[in-house]
């Protein structure tokens, strides 16, 4: 009897593989049509400034609109972009849509936002990623510190020659180096001293407690300090409620961003939340995804 459990379950896991394997392989061959057939497109998050009480800038994080299968979030499809390489063209996609929504808001009332785009450490591969985005800039002709660049902790456990050189000449270029995730990522807190970093943001797995562990709390406030002292801007990500944003507000971290504010949500409802002054806490915008 056990031995049958044994071997359904057996043959149930293998069934599993199969469709996700399956899954993988259909996804896989969509991703090499998407491009093309125009199906990404960025939705905005945006980060609060505690001490202006505006928006001070806006993350852009894509999504899939599948053909058959709605709207795909990044993790159902970047991890499988990065394994064929195709990330380095979707990457190219959203640092141009990024370039393009700036343009768009130049001589509007949103001139004044900035725009982080994500990087994958396998984007920061590609030689000629520093001269797309700079190509980006140019023919958008918006101004490059418009624009920033989240990256994890990743990039600096490999390839660390390589990395830093593609970030100085990024940094160079003006645009702005954000450290995302930061505290979850196994890397040495040196490359604060070597690479050109302006912005840390707290992971969200420590602000998720943080006024109920105290844990939590001295590490947020460590972040917090460390980014201070080192003359750098932090944000805090995924940001839920009031007493979050208390605790944020209360250590002089200088930018929120998460569902408390708005989920990330198309460019349009950015604009009118952002008309109608609704993206301040309590003023929650919602969407899918
Ligand atoms: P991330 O850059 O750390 O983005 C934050 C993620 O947390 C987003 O998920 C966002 O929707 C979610 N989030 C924001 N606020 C809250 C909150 O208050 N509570 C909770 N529970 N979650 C919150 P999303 O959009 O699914 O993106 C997931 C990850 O996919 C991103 O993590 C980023 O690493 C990656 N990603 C997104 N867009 C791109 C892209 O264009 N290129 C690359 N390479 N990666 C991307
Ligand atoms: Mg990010
Ligand atoms: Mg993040
Ligand atoms: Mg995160």
């Amino acid at each position: 009897r056990a031995k049958e459990q044994g071997r359904n379950s057996y043959q149930f896991y293998t069934e599993g593989m199969q469709d996700r394997e399956m899954l993988r392989l259909e996804l896989d061959k969509d991703l090499s049509q998407a491009l093309a057939n125009d199906e990404f497109v960025l939705f905005f998050q945006p980060q609060l400034d505690l001490q202006t009480s505006q928006i001070h800038s806006a993350e852009a994080l894509i999504r899939w609109q599948h053909p058959r299968r709605g709207l795909l979030s990044p993790a159902e499809f970047i991890p499988l972009a990065e394994e064929s390489g195709r990330i380095t063209d979707i990457g190219r996609w959203v640092v141009l849509a990024a370039c393009r929504q700036l343009a768009k808001w130049k001589g509007t009332r949103f001139e004044q936002l900035r725009i982080a785009v994500n990087l994958s450490g396998r984007e920061l591969d590609d030689e000629e990623l520093v001269d797309h985005i700079r190509e980006a800039l140019v023919s958008e002709d918006v101004p490059a510190d418009r624009l920033e660049v989240e990256l994890t902790e990743e990039i600096f456990i490999q390839n660390i020659e390589h990395n830093l050189n593609q970030l100085s000449r990024l940094r160079q270029l003006g645009v702005h180096l954000a450290i995302d995730d930061f505290g979850v990522g196994y890397s040495s807190l040196g490359y604060l001293r070597d690479f050109p970093v302006d912005l840390l943001k707290i992971d969200r797995s420590f602000i998720t407690d943080v006024t109920e562990r105290h844990d939590d709390a001295v590490i947020t406030r460590a972040v917090i300090n460390l980014a201070h002292n080192l003359g750098i801007g932090v944000v805090a990500e995924g940001v839920e409620t009031e007493e979050q944003l208390n605790f944020l507000r209360h250590h002089q971290c200088n930018l929120v961003q998460g569902y408390l504010i708005s989920r990330p949500i198309p460019v349009e409802d950015l604009e009118s939340a952002l008309d109608n002054g609704i993206l301040l806490p309590g003023g929650t915008v919602d969407s899918e995804l």
